[in-house]
């Protein structure tokens, strides 16, 4: 690698101070990260596509403001490389969504959440590799083949957004965004080991995003610290009169980081503790970020979550149910990929999403056809949204009692590639995750380290009351500061991209 410093490893502070102090250009910033992209993607596969254009079009624009004197003015991102998920739309590149159905597809618009942070003064440098539409938990389900973890390329980096993680954890990017929709930012942050978050549902602009499930999909942040991923949130979250589900947020993320835990009540389920899967390695992590919180100063509190244990079969009805619904668009006619030589439509709208869709996705679409077909939606669907309804009291419940909850993101640490191959296993990946999204407070994993039995990165999950988003960042950014910020994944530190 040439000489310059890895922009990606470094944190969006220390990238401000080294503009205004001229030790460097955003330029070099954007020439610097593709550069390193280009050696390092090889292997990873974290980015479907880099955008040289739009890159130093940004960059440009950032030097142009600290030569006059206006840094200040440029946005809680200013010069940081950043990077989106293939399901986010940015004018003039591919949103694939991992499919071959959208391999074609050019955006002509972009979404408000890629703005966002493009206004916020970062750099953008691609789009990252995920699950097919963001169906699965390992990223093995991309038409495009797999995204490696950097920590160790045999293994997956989770999913769905799991080259959100990868390009984090290797140091490729500053700050990356991905969208959970039962646990697709916090597991794969946990496999990768980067702090990475799921807002409360509203908090960020679904407009651009290309829907899962339209009711639990939220957008986030991956990062490397906590503070990193407060600035993020600052820059994405808010209203958008694009998105009638998106809120009004006035927080500023960042203002609480440095208080500490002290008078702050931390809710432990110990359901999850105990439950089946749950690997010795992570619980015990879990135990001793517990451990950590306490001797900071936080009051710990047993909470009780009844119904949560139901949250994994009312998602594989209402997530399918959402998705059969969302990808009905993808007909070749309005989207997507259209086999050739049909005469009848019927044969061309069969043929193409048969040839468009994996089978992931092909399974989720038949799964909500079935579910929402006569006669079966009201066994399924109804008692699933009534279970929603259940879960989300039983947080509210917890709430009146805990300012934050700490549990496990994954049960278990990352896996080899092919290692999970049956659908129902995978679909346990989301065990800790899911019942967050049902009830649509927000979730977010940090990264404490490695497991004792496996020596893999091991996240843990802080979650928060529906808009006190700024209660786990204060949580994580005390543990942070026993933890230390995520690690560059070894192969990738002090420069290296992984030769
Ligand atoms: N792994 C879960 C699934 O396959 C969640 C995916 C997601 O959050 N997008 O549906």
């Amino acid at each position: 690698m040439a000489a310059s410093p890895a922009f990606g490893t470094m944190g969006a502070r220390v990238i401000r101070a080294g503009l205004a102090a001229k030790e460097f250009s955003a330029r070099e910033i954007a020439e610097s990260s593709l550069a390193r992209i280009d050696v390092a993607n090889k292997d990873l596969h974290a980015f479907l596509e880099t955008t040289e254009q739009l890159a130093l079009e940004q960059a440009a624009k950032v030097d142009a403001a600290v030569a006059a004197g206006e840094l200040d003015a440029c946005g809680p991102l200013a010069g940081v490389p950043v990077a989106f998920k293939d399901n986010m739309n940015l004018e003039g590149t591919h949103t694939t969504c991992s499919s071959k159905m959208l391999e074609n597809y050019v955006s002509p618009f972009t979404a408000t959440c890629v703005a966002r942070t493009i206004e916020a003064g970062g750099i953008p440098l691609g789009k990252l590799n995920m699950d097919e539409f963001a169906f699965g938990s390992s990223t093995e389900t991309s038409a495009f083949g797999p995204t490696k973890n950097p920590w160790d390329l045999s293994r997956v980096p989770g999913g769905s957004s799991g080259g959100s993680a990868a390009a984090v954890a290797a140091g490729l990017a500053t700050v990356t965004l991905g969208s959970d929709t039962g646990g697709s930012i916090r597991q794969p942050g946990s496999f990768c080991g980067t702090v990475a978050v799921k807002p409360t549902y509203g908090v960020v602009s679904r407009y651009g995003v290309v829907a899962f499930g339209s009711s639990l999909d939220q957008v986030g942040p991956f990062t490397r610290s906590v503070e990193d991923a407060a600035l993020a949130m600052n820059a994405i979250a808010g209203r958008d009169v694009l998105d009638c589900t998106s809120q009004n947020v006035d927080t500023d993320f960042t203002a609480n980081l440095a208080e500490g835990v002290r008078g702050m009540r931390i809710g432990v389920v110990p359901a999850f503790m105990e439950a089946q899967g749950l690997t010795p390695e992570v619980k015990a992590k879990v135990e001793e970020a517990a451990e950590h919180l306490r001797a900071l100063g936080a009051e710990l509190v047993e909470v009780d979550l009844p119904n949560a244990q139901a949250a994994m079969s009312a998602y594989y009805v209402l997530g399918p149910c959402e998705a059969f619904s969302n990808l009905a668009r993808f007909d070749s006619v309005r989207y997507g990929y259209c086999d050739p030589g049909h005469k009848d439509l019927g044969s061309q709208y069969e043929a193409s999403r048969a040839a468009g869709f994996g089978p992931e996705t092909r399974r989720r679409v038949m799964l909500g056809s079935y579910l929402l077909s006569a006669g079966v939606y009201d066994k399924y669907y109804y008692p699933a949204q009534q279970v929603r309804t259940l879960i989300t009291q039983d947080y509210a419940r917890a709430y009146e009692q805990v300012d934050c909850i700490l549990a496990p993101v994954s049960p278990r640490t990352s896996f080899r590639f092919g290692e999970v191959s049956d659908p129902t296993d995978m679909y346990l990946s989301d065990m800790f995750t899911i019942s967050i999204n049902i009830a649509g407070n927000g979730g977010m994993s940090l990264p404490v380290g490695l497991g004792a039995d496996t020596h893999l990165p091991v996240g843990v999950q802080l979650i928060s009351p529906a808009f006190k988003d700024e209660n786990m960042l204060r949580a994580a950014a005390a543990l942070e500061t026993v933890y230390g910020p995520a690690p560059i994944a070894p192969a990738y530190a002090d420069g290296k991209a992984g030769e």
